[in-house]
């Protein structure tokens, strides 16, 4: 089977496993066209990953295909935009038929899972590399950005922070205990807030995706923003398997690591105060915003460069 038969079979079925959306024309012709309705803003982002680079060659293709687009559409979570579409870029070194069909068997279960159309791609000849774009909607103005938190405004993320990272102790496991398997699986698996994100449009003054580590993603809505805050380290939401696997350091691998994709956001503290209890529960409030630049954790200033970087553990590993 010729590379262009092989992605007509594994990726075609990507582009109709939804009914009503806003792509008018997906893949098949020159471009697709996506009807933006009056009223909306198109939200997009563009992700690449690189072997050897963002992941190791032996990475699992399924778990790959969850990952990468569940790591695009995280940003358009973090901007409280409806997903809609996606585009695919593929760089092949040989079309391996168990690889693609793998790949695309896990690329297709999260873009059914996130509501994620695929609009179109292209493939190349080249050492694995993959670049995906997300688009999503929001109504006109309404996006959560960075740049928009306040004094007094109340921290919050969600879910729990720090597993991700501490899986990258245990990905060589060969039998992997409960505890390890549950925060192997939130690395391998994230879930991109989406409805949350959504939920935080009307709520939230600025909103970002832990990523790269709370530490470093606050510190980008604390530049946005112009502004400062404090946190405090016993607030942090950690899972009941993080603790029970690193004991008091818990808390560091939920300051400082990423790919958890969880969702940071500011919230002023009367919104906070009428939101509803469903949506709080998702939430856990760990600081708040002060206009004294620069941020505070326990009252103790945050401020080297290298506390406020993410371990980015996923590129030290590959
Ligand atoms: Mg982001």
């Amino acid at each position: 089977m010729g590379e262009f038969e092989l992605i007509r079979q594994y990726f075609m079925p990507l582009a109709r496993l939804h009914g009503p959306h806003s792509l008018l024309v997906g893949p098949g012709d020159d471009c697709a066209i996506q009807q933006v309705p009056s009223g909306s803003d198109l939200v997009f982002s563009i992700d690449t990953l690189v072997v050897g680079v963002h992941f190791p060659l032996s990475y699992r293709p399924d778990y790959l295909g969850w990952r990468s687009l569940a790591v695009a559409a995280s940003d358009l979570a973090a901007m409280g935009a409806d997903p809609t579409c996606f585009t695919l870029a593929l760089t092949l070194p040989e079309a391996d038929e168990v690889w693609l069909r793998d790949f695309a068997f896990g690329l297709g279960k999260a873009a059914e899972s996130f509501g994620l159309v695929l609009a179109g791609g292209d493939t190349t000849r080249g050492p694995l590399a993959l670049s995906l774009q997300v688009h999503g909607l929001v109504p006109h103005g309404a996006a959560i950005r960075r740049s928009g938190a306040r004094p007094g405004d109340l921290i919050v993320v969600s879910g729990t922070l720090g597993d991700a990272g501490a899986a990258l102790d245990y990905l060589e496991a060969l039998s992997p205990s409960t505890d390890e398997e549950f925060v192997l699986e939130r690395y391998h698996h994230p879930e991109p807030r989406l409805t949350l994100g959504v939920a935080l449009r009307s709520l939230a003054t600025a909103a970002i995706d832990v990523s790269d580590g709370l530490l470093a993603d606050l510190g980008h809505i604390l530049e946005a923003s112009s502004v400062g805050a404090s946190i405090e380290r016993a607030r942090l939401p950690v899972s009941p398997a993080l603790k029970r696997l690193k004991g008091l350091a818990a808390q560091d691998y939920a300051l400082h690591s990423g790919d958890d994709y969880e969702l940071c956001a500011t919230i002023p503290e009367a919104s906070w105060a009428g939101a509803p209890s469903s949506l709080k529960q998702q939430l856990t409030v760990i600081g708040v915003i002060e206009s004294a630049r620069g941020l505070r954790l326990d009252g103790a200033a945050v401020g080297s460069e290298a506390d406020a970087v993410g371990f980015d553990h996923f590129r030290r590993k590959s």
